[in-house]
This record gives structure tokens, C-alpha cells and sequence, in this order.
């Protein structure tokens, strides 16, 4: 750590949903951020708050290419996270996990920081063990529409332990499950953003397939509270960890809880399940329990309502 300044720490994807958020803990933890953004999936919008501050900055940097800065800690969470954004362009999806985890743990190694690293339920693909530990090895498919991201975040996360094992890395993995809240952007596109804009413009609620699939729904504060703990555990813990809410619903039950929150006159219709689409996710998250004595506190009724304000503030600027 530097003699003159606070703890120096760089986040990567920082201007998205996740890392703003993240910005801003660490801001009021103390830390000197920069905050690094290519805007491929949020805009500058988000941190515009933060330029004020002197402990933070704002760099335009791809991370599929080589930086060079002095920092204490690395977060790494550049990479969208939407289907419909990570499928915008999939070659530049997958070169974001797995160069730019190349070019962090570059970075990591050569000014001996801490480096964390986003990764995700998605590993497990369309799991066929339920709820998923982190023992579980997933049902991913290679070549599909998803793959770009799922199997760009799997080789970033051996990219990780191969440079903890190789190169002695201070490594901390977490597998995060859907999270949701304030900061999503209004065409994020996935669903609780999605459902919340549609019920708030009393436009149709577009549940894909049957809307008979499960997943589990984590508000942000609770997941920052999950990577900050993580970050600060004793060294031996590197995860991968899972992060995320154990509650399960069927997205058709999130759609009908949507449209009783904001009292929309919504309709629900049905649209085709996009391929690959996982049934079932759930997160066995012991290990997060016992390591980090973290659970989620806010449950969905009320994480809903918060991101309900959010939206309808947004909405009507
Ligand atoms: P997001 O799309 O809002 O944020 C991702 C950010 O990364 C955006 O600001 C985007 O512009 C930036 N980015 C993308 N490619 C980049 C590149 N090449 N160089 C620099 N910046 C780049 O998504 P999020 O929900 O905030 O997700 C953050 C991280 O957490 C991602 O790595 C995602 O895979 C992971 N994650 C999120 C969730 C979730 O439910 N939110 C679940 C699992 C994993
Ligand atoms: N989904 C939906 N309507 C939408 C957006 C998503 O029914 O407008 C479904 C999607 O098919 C999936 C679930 O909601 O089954 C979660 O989708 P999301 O894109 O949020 O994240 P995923 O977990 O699939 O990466």
C-alpha cells in the first residue's frame, strides 16, 4: 500500500450495475477508486455522482487490452451480464472474460494486489443437481448462444486458480446469482428490470416460455455486503464462493408480484424461451454462511420495492 494515499483499489466494469454500487461502498469505506469502463452496457450516467468526489476517477478503458496503474486491489466486473447485451456481440463477450482476466491477473501479479473476480451462476449452465453447490462442475453447452459468456467466465475462473497456483495470486472468487436493484439500467433486458419498466408503462409483461423456470433473486446491498466480505476473509479463502438469495420462484410468480407492487395495468404474455435457457437455480450458499457468516437480509418484497422507486424516479425525469 501506498505511504500517502488511502487504499487504492481499481474496478473494473465499475460505471454498471454491480460496480457502482460497488463504488460507492468503497468510497464510504475510504478507498481511493478508479473506476475503469469501456460503456459497452451502462453509461456514464450511473457515476456521474461520483466525479465530484477526489477519491474517485474515471478511466475509458477496454480491459481486453493491457492497463497500467498502481492500485491495491483489483475487482474485476467488467463484462455484461444481460443475455441480450453478452449476445450482442459474443466474440467481444468471450475476449472480455478471458483476455481481460488475463490482462487483470497481469496486473494483479506485477503490482502484488488482491484481485476479485465477478463470476456466476451461469457456470453451472441448465444445473442438473439442485440447489447448486460450488462442488457441482454444471451442465454447460460450448457452442450455444449462452456460451460466449458461460464458458468466457469458466476459463477466466481457471485463469484464476491458475494463478494463484502458479504465480501465488491472492485470489477470491465469487459465483453470484441473479442480483437485482437500483442502477439497472431501463433497457438492461433482464427480467426483474424488464418486468418492473413494463408494469411501471403499463405495457405487457413478456414472461419467455411457460415462465415455469426458477431463479433465485438477490437484492444488490446484500450481495456488495457478500463481495466485500469475501474480499477482506483471510487469504485461504478464494472461493469460488456462491453469492445469492436462496429463495426460489418461477419468473411467472416474479411477473404476478410485479404487477401487484406498482397496481399495473399489465397484461402477461407469453414469448418463446430463448435457447439454452435455464430451468431450475438455486444457490447452496453454506459455504458463504461458514466462511463469511453472510446471508442475505432483504427479502424480495422488499428489494422489489425499492427497485420499483428507483424505476419510477428514472422513469419520470
Ligand atoms: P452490467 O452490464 O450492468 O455491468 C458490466 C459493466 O462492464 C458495464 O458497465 C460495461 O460497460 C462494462 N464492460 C463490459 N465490457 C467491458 C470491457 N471490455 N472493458 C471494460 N468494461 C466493460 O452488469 P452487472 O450486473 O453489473 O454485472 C457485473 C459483473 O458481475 C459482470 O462481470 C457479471 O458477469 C457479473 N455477474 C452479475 C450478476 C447479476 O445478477 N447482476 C450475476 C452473475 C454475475
Ligand atoms: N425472462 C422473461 N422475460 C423477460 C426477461 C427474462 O421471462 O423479459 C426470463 C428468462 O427467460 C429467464 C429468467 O427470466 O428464464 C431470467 O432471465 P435473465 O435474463 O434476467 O437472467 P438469466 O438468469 O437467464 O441469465
Amino acid at each position: 500500500m501506498g505511504q500517502l494515499s488511502e487504499r487504492r483499489v481499481l474496478v473494473t466494469g465499475g460505471a454498471g450495475f454491480l460496480g457502482t454500487h460497488l463504488c460507492e461502498r468503497l468510497l464510504r469505506d475510504g478507498c481511493d477508486v478508479l473506476c475503469v469502463d469501456n460503456f459497452f452496457s451502462a453509461t456514464k450516467g450511473n457515476v456521474l455522482h461520483l466525479l465530484d468526489n477526489p477519491r474517485f476517477e474515471l478511466l475509458r478503458h477496454d480491459v481486453t487490452f493491457p492497463l497500467f496503474v498502481e492500485v491495491d486491489e483489483i475487482f474485476n466486473l467488467a463484462c455484461p451480464a444481460s443475455p441480450i447485451h453478452y449476445q450482442v456481440d459474443p466474440v467481444q463477450t468471450t475476449k472480455t472474460s478471458v483476455h481481460g482476466a488475463i490482462n487483470m491477473l497481469g496486473l494483479a501479479k506485477r503490482v502484488k494486489a488482491k484481485i476479485f473476480q465477478a463470476s456466476t451462476s451461469e457456470v453451472y449452465g441448465d444445473p442438473q443437481e439442485h440447489p447448486q453447490p460450488e462442488s457441482y462442475w454444471g451442465n454447460v453447452n460450448p457452442i450455444g448462444p449462452r456460451s460466449c459468456y458461460d464458458e468466457g467466465k469458466r476459463c477466466a475462473e481457471t485463469l484464476f486458480f491458475d494463478y494463484h497456483r502458479q504465480h501465488k495470486l491472492r485470489i477470491k472468487v465469487a459465483r453470484i446469482f441473479n442480483t437485482y436493484g437500483p442502477y439497472m439500467h431501463r433497457n438492461d433486458g433482464r427480467v426483474v428490470s424488464n418486468f418492473i419498466v413494463q408494469a411501471l408503462r403499463n405495457e405487457p409483461i413478456t414472461v419467455y416460455g411457460s415462465g415455469k423456470q426458477t431463479r433465485s433473486f438477490c437484492y444488490v446491498d446484500d450481495l456488495i455486503e457478500g463481495i466485500v466480505r469475501l474480499m477482506h476473509s483471510s487469504d485461504a479463502v478464494t472461493g469460488p464462493l456462491n453469492l445469492g438469495n436462496t429463495a426460489e420462484y418461477p419468473v411467472l410468480m416474479l411477473a404476478e408480484k410485479i404487477i401487484e407492487l406498482t397496481g399495473s395495468r399489465s397484461q402477461i404474455v407469453l414469448h418463446p424461451l430463448p435457447v439454452d435457457d435455464p430451468q431450475q437455480r438455486r444457490p447452496d450458499i453454506t459455504q458463504a454462511e461458514k466462511l463469511l457468516d453472510w446471508r442475505p437480509q432483504i427479502a424480495l418484497e422488499e428489494g422489489l420495492r425499492r427497485t420499483i422507486a428507483y424505476f419510477a424516479q428514472i422513469l419520470s425525469a
